[in-house]
């Protein structure tokens, strides 16, 4: 896509940077201001088919396209900030997922700013949407896991599958996107790729290669695990293998991803070698398809690698060479050489060597070949 025809929103809600889960929850909406002010720094927000959009709390009738109406009920009444023992058996009022002021709202607000993206997408307002605040993967239909309340991915994918439409789901956050996997897991209406730290090492454990759907979805759930200190250059390679085959064979109406930043190597909560290299070749990538995009946030937890790889992902996504006096150029060829001057927004790659690479290329060859002999022949793929 030429950037002249290219039509691209930005979803954020200054409402963001009110909530916190807890004091030092590692999990900080400020994510959203913080990756909004670093686009708007570098002029990646102020062209004239990039518009800004400010999202509202999704509806309580699209929450239940995907979740269980008792579970709403007690989100709702979580909302006043207060824990009583009822919420456990939600999995509300945990370390990972507590209870705070203004809970509901926050939640609901983060699907709104997820369904805006879709909504933007199929009333052919622009091509490429990017909502820093999506991206819960984990929640459940009746329960909170793993800093996820409402399940954005599940409910607008739901409601893309009521108006007959077909869905390719790209997850690259670090972490299993095991609650959009459950859901659709039966389905071959859904694409589900997910590449992420192996569960042997890292929550929520799962997200094996063996995991590839059932029923009619047999060959539309695939899972690409990682060992930790899985570099760029291992990384695009599996992605490259897999991702474009299965993404054109499946030939869906939307794709939408979860670019995660908590594939890192900064990240404090994972074990990944990644830089934003990686996430912005995979973000050319998805863009190469020319179809309509929708790029979520997801995790990540080193705020400022963060805002700096998400700001980078959205130059990609545009096309576009942010400039800024004090943080340089980032570098203006996207494909190839990667920029690693200081002051670059690219991160300086990080590069494993010796037996752990070749260790960790054996087994990630081992889960392409695998992948390539249980899913790719359902999709007449050789
Ligand atoms: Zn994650």
């Amino acid at each position: 896509m030429r950037r002249q025809e290219l039509r691209s929103v930005f979803i954020h809600s200054p409402e963001f940077e009110k909530y916190e889960l807890a004091p030092h929850h590692p999990f900080r909406p400020v994510r959203s201001k913080a990756t909004y002010d670093l686009c708007a720094k570098l002029n990646l927000l102020s062209h004239d088919w990039i518009q800004v959009v400010n999202p509202k709390p999704l509806g309580v009738e699209f929450l239940l396209l995907f979740h269980d109406h008792k579970y709403i009920e007690y989100l709702q009444a979580a909302d006043k900030g207060k824990f009583f023992d009822k919420l456990i058996e939600f999995n509300l009022g945990t370390g990972e997922c507590p209870v705070f002021r203004g809970l509901y709202d926050y939640a609901a607000l983060c699907a709104g700013a997820a369904f805006e993206g879709v909504r933007s997408l199929i009333k052919d307002r622009c091509d490429i949407a990017f909502s820093p605040m999506g991206g819960h993967h984990h929640a459940g239909k009746r329960h909170a896991e793993g800093f996820c309340y409402i399940n954005d991915v599940a409910v607008i994918i739901t409601y893309l599958l009521h108006r007959g439409m077909r869905v390719a789901y790209v997850d690259l956050d670090a972490h299993h996107g095991n609650g959009v996997q459950d859901a659709f897991y039966e389905n071959d209406r859904v694409l589900t790729i997910s590449l992420h730290e192996t569960g042997e090492t890292l929550y929520p454990w799962g997200g094996h290669r063996t995991e590839t759907g059932e029923g009619p979805g047999q060959g539309y759930n695939v899972n690409i695990p990682l060992p930790p200190a899985t570099d760029d250059e291992i990384y695009m390679a599996a992605f490259r293998e897999i991702v474009p085959p299965l993404v054109e064979a499946f030939r869906p109406d939307l794709i939408i991803s979860v670019a995660g930043a908590d594939v890192l190597a900064v990240d404090p909560l994972t074990h990944l070698s990644l830089t934003n290299n990686a996430m912005a070749d995979a973000a050319a990538v998805l863009r190469g398809f020319s179809k309509k995009l929708l790029v979520l946030g997801g995790g990540g937890y080193d705020i400022d690698a963060l805002a700096r790889a998400w700001a980078l992902v959205w130059a990609v996504l545009n096309n576009i060479e942010p400039k800024d006096e004090y943080l340089g150029t980032v570098g203006g060829v996207f494909l190839g050489e990667t920029d690693v001057e200081s002051g670059s927004l690219r991160d300086a790659h990080v590069y494993t060597t010796g037996p752990d690479k070749k260790r960790i290329n054996k087994q990630v060859n081992d889960t392409i070949d695998y992948i390539k002999r249980i899913v790719f022949p359902v999709h007449g793929l050789r």
